[in-house]
């Protein structure tokens, strides 16, 4: 049996019926065999049987007061999954469907992406099993709250700075860094996301789905196709399709389709982002309420949204959200990239039959890490005291980009793996942090 089938089968006993974070490991260790040929020294110092372990997991109870005086409990947790390159940082989800595998896909991935910015942070993530729908702001305040009322002795500016993710954004960010403040009277970088008004950056909303849109264009550009007069379907209609719309939009494409977790909308005329905006930034409401401004775009129930026909899929709601059907519909309509704004969207089938058929495709890993390089941006403007101009940071989101798409297709040529930047991304954020683990023992 090689090395890294006997550590996945380690970790396929350690963490039984957890399949989405197996489906990370896996995908991740099998690129890595040229790596572990060229460098022994790795499976002498146990490299992978502890980068697969968490350094800490800690889960706790979050009881909170609804508006009917009724007292509800959630479960909430942070996965510190590696250190070596920096304190840990990584995302919050608050989503129904969270439990401690997914905490741990996310918290694995987040290693590498990491790593891959160039910037010195380790990789965490965490969440809670609560559903912000349908939630009353003082509802959602109670909530975080109590989840920072546990969460606050396990983090710190130096230690683990949270961010948002799925269901998480500036309200519960202002929340959850409220409580911070008031249990430890530290007013420090802890948090990521923050307001403008109180340490927050700037560009940082934008950071996910513009820096998506950069190295897409990176991608695409050196295989002579450009954004303009693309067609381009987005999934998801949060934080991070939002933006990535906007950017698409201002490089000269056409984002036809947007969706969310009931159904998705299409508007041969080009979305438009403005009513999108309202209707999901200020009203919170679905994305069916689109139609009803703009009569000649269509809804459509349910999922669907991969067989309209486009040049660029951006698939930016949620993990494994795109399958093999839909990638095949996506190739028999002539798609020519795929780049993920979601953590693990493509399921490994979906990816085999883009790269069956040549679709160039970026990995979240690599596509995504806009989002928290420019969260390391906000942490070292915390640390200074200091705020950079939009153009600033902006302008250093964009050279991150271009840096990971260069990185990453350099180390797929150096393995032999020309234009594999899921192998690409998974080396050159691998390397790095490996190297670390070496240098400072077997901790
Ligand atoms: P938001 O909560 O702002 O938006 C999520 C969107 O995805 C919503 O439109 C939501 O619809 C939809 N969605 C969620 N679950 C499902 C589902 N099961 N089926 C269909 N649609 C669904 O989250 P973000 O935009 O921040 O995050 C989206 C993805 O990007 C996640 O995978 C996240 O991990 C990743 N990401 C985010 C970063 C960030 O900076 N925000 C950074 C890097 C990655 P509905 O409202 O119906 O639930």
């Amino acid at each position: 049996m090689s090395y890294v089938q006997e550590v996945m089968e380690t970790v396929v006993k350690r963490n039984p019926n957890e399949p989405e974070f197996h489906q990370a490991v896996q995908e991740v260790l099998e690129s890595l065999e040229p790596v572990l040929e060229k460098h022994p020294e790795y499976r002498t110092a146990g490299i992978l049987e502890r980068i697969v372990e968490p350094e800490r997991q800690i889960i706790f109870r979050v009881p909170w007061v609804d508006d009917n005086g009724k007292v509800q409990v959630n479960r909430g947790m942070r996965i510190q999954f590696n250190s070596a390159i920096g304190p840990y940082k990584g995302g919050l989800r608050l989503h129904p469907t969270v439990y401690p595998g997914i905490i741990k896909f996310l918290g694995f991935e987040q290693i590498f992406k990491n790593s891959l910015t160039g910037l010195p942070i380790g990789g965490a993530k965490g969440g809670c099993d609560f559903d912000p729908k349908g939630k009353s702001d003082a509802e959602v305040m109670r909530f975080c709250q109590s989840f920072m009322t546990e969460l606050y002795r396990h983090i710190g500016a130096d230690i683990d700075v949270p961010a948002g993710d799925i269901g998480v954004g500036g309200r519960e960010i202002g929340f959850m860094y409220g409580q911070y403040k008031r249990i430890t009277t530290l007013y420090e970088g802890v948090l990521t996301g923050k307001g403008l008004n109180w340490g927050g950056s700037l560009a940082r909303t934008e950071a996910t789905g513009y820096g998506l849109v950069y190295l897409t264009d990176e991608m695409i550009k050196a295989k002579g196709k450009s954004f303009k007069d693309a067609t381009v379907v987005i999934s998801g209609s949060g934080n991070v399709a939002i933006y990535a719309t906007q950017k698409v939009q201002q490089l000269g494409g056409k984002v036809v389709a947007l969706n969310d977790s009931n159904g998705y909308i299409y508007d041969k005329d080009g979305i438009n982002l403005d009513t999108v905006k309202r209707i999901k930034e200020v009203e919170r409401g679905r994305i069916k309420d689109y139609v009803k401004v703009h009569p000649t775009a269509e809804y459509f129930e349910g999922t669907g949204i991969w067989k309209i026909k486009c040049d660029v899929a951006l698939p930016c709601a949620t993990q494994n959200e795109l399958d093999e059907e839909d990638a095949k519909a996506l190739v028999a309509n002539g798609c020519f990239a795929v780049a993920e704004g979601a953590n693990m969207p493509s399921t490994p089938e979906a990816v085999k039959v883009f790269q069956a058929n040549k679709v160039m495709f970026a990995p979240g890993k690599a596509a995504n890490a806009g989002g928290v390089a420019t969260s390391a941006l906000e942490m070292s403007q915390n640390s200074m005291r200091y705020s950079w101009t939009f153009e600033e940071v902006d302008a250093k989101l964009k050279d991150i980009m271009v840096n990971i798409y260069k990185n990453a297709s350099a180390a797929a040529r150096e393995y032999g793996y020309e234009d594999n930047l899921v192998v690409g991304a998974n080396i050159a954020g691998f390397l790095k942090v490996a190297d670390s683990m070496l240098a400072q023992g077997i901790v």
